[in-house]
């Protein structure tokens, strides 16, 4: 059966095919470096790790890219509020904060985060913050085409009513969405609707000079122009969570495709948000989990992982901690088994396993791939793993027939990522010296001498060590 998925664009189940035969060229939205992601930005990153598995799987060469937003939105006051402090302590401490620093370590978490979840690595991670060149020259373009305005002191704003289209990937018109938007008013901007592509706001703590003024892009045009850069106009697939459909990727869409010729993204693919105990994450209820949470509860990358990637990514996933229990007990079972057929199988050859069991792998390999081809229904593939797996357990193996199902489990893992994952769990304790180094950084954030604190926090994070400041005092953990 043919791969196909449900386009956001045609709002329909497509089949797939690139632009040119046998390569995929893909961008995936990524993460907003300033907070540890949550389960729901990682499902968004698992589903773009699943069509990547399937891509490289069928033997597609795949060129994946996904952008890091490192342009914080940080300002003098954001800083201060966060502190905590009193008036002057705040403004000494807004000055002294490098939002680059803060970036760099919420962009190494992601990367731990994607590690633990085992998902593969993409091709590219462009910095927004170093592709600001490409962005003004796109915003130029945008500007000379008629399709964006500058306003002074303001920034360039992105005409909508210049682009019939908008609205077409979210399933609106631009009447619609002129009716919605006109409660909002902002004399600088010519319509509600239009967009900033490039803002002044001189409290921001990251800038950069530019021919409109010195001040920072707007988060749609860094998507546009780094997607260009890497993958050209004209790609293959565009994913990200739901809540990206609008307003983001929408103005990505009027961007590139009115900045130069040509189409820009042919499948755009959506995660559905997620919830956990069926309602909106909530820090404040204590539904609100990252990688990192689960982790200390004591679950590995690779249980997490199938949680998040069981649901179909088209329905709204419920994510429960009594869920997540049962979902470690299903694993378990898989990767019981994957260690007992590694054994029996390693002097087995699966060619020459029984017809029977031939037979019955095949049409199990088969009926899995034809899962995952079809809009990518992990859960139809698990149910025929779960299945299959059953049936090992239960049969007389010989060393061939165990080598044969096991080449199936690692046929089906190469998708999955969760038998034959390694865990992600390390107890370990402080060695003398990384003690040292905690103590050290107590006494320093005792004296306020932030500069001293940072940096020592920083040491300890070279060696692995993440430090979380609470309000029952300094806990650390060990990340791989
Ligand atoms: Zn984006």
């Amino acid at each position: 059966m043919a791969l196909r998925f449900y386009n956001t664009l045609s709002h329909s189940l497509e089949e797939f095919t690139p632009g040119q035969a046998g390569e995929v060229r893909m961008y995936n939205c990524g993460p907003t470096v300033y907070s540890d992601p949550h389960i729901g930005n990682m499902r968004s990153f698992l589903l773009a790790d699943l069509l990547r598995r399937v891509f490289d799987q069928r033997g597609f060469r795949t060129t994946q890219v996904m952008n890091i937003t490192d342009v914080g939105h940080l300002t003098v006051d954001d800083v201060a509020d966060a502190a905590g402090e009193d008036k002057l302590e705040k403004m000494a401490r807004a000055e002294g904060i490098d939002p680059y620093e803060i970036a760099r370590r919420y962009e190494e978490v992601f990367f731990e985060n994607l590690d633990i979840l085992g998902a593969r690595r993409a091709h590219e991670y462009p910095r927004a913050t170093e592709h600001v060149a490409e962005m003004i020259t796109m915003i130029e373009a945008l500007i000379e085409k008629g399709h964006a305005y500058q306003v002074d002191g303001v920034g360039v704003y992105f005409r909508v009513r210049s682009f019939p289209e908008y609205g077409r990937l979210s399933g609106n018109t631009l009447e619609d969405l002129d009716a919605g938007a006109r409660i909002e008013v902002d004399d600088r901007k010519e319509s509600p609707l239009d967009f900033a592509l490039w803002k002044i706001d001189e409290k921001h703590l990251m800038q950069w000079d530019s021919p409109f003024g010195r001040g920072f892009p707007g988060w749609h045009i860094e998507c546009s122009a780094m997607s260009e850069k890497y993958l050209g106009r004209t790609f293959d697939v565009h994913t990200g969570g739901e809540d990206n459909i609008f307003p983001h990727h929408e103005c990505e869409r009027a961007q590139s495709l009115c900045s130069g010729d040509g189409e820009f993204a042919r499948f755009w693919v959506h995660a559905r948000h997620l919830l956990v105990d069926g309602a909106k994450m909530s820090k404040s209820k204590g539904s609100f989990f990252t990688i990192n949470d689960l982790l200390a509860r004591g679950f590995e990358g690779y249980e997490i992982r199938y949680t998040l990637i069981s649901p179909h990514y088209r329905q709204p996933m419920n994510f429960t901690l009594d869920g997540l229990e049962g979902d470690r007990k299903a694993v378990a079972r898989l990767r019981a088994l994957g260690e007992r057929l590694r054994g029996e199988g390693a002097s087995g050859a699966p060619a020459s396993a029984s017809a029977e069991w031939r037979e019955r792998l095949e049409a199990a390999q088969a009926q899995f791939d034809a899962c995952l081809d079809d809009d990518l229904n992990v859960s139809g593939g698990l149910g025929v793993v779960h299945e299959t797996a059953k049936a090992l357990g239960r049969g007389e193996l010989g060393p061939d027939e165990a080598a044969a199902g096991l080449a199936f489990l690692e046929h089906a893992d190469a998708i999955l990522g969760v038998i034959f994952a390694e865990s992600s769990q390390v107890e370990e304790g402080l060695s003398p010296e990384e003690q040292e180094l905690l103590e050290a950084r107590g006494a320093a954030r005792e004296a306020r001498d932030w500069a001293r604190s940072d940096e020592l926090r920083d040491a300890l994070l070279a060696r692995g060590i993440v430090i979380k400041d609470g309000a029952d005092g300094v806990t650390w953990e060990r990340r791989r």
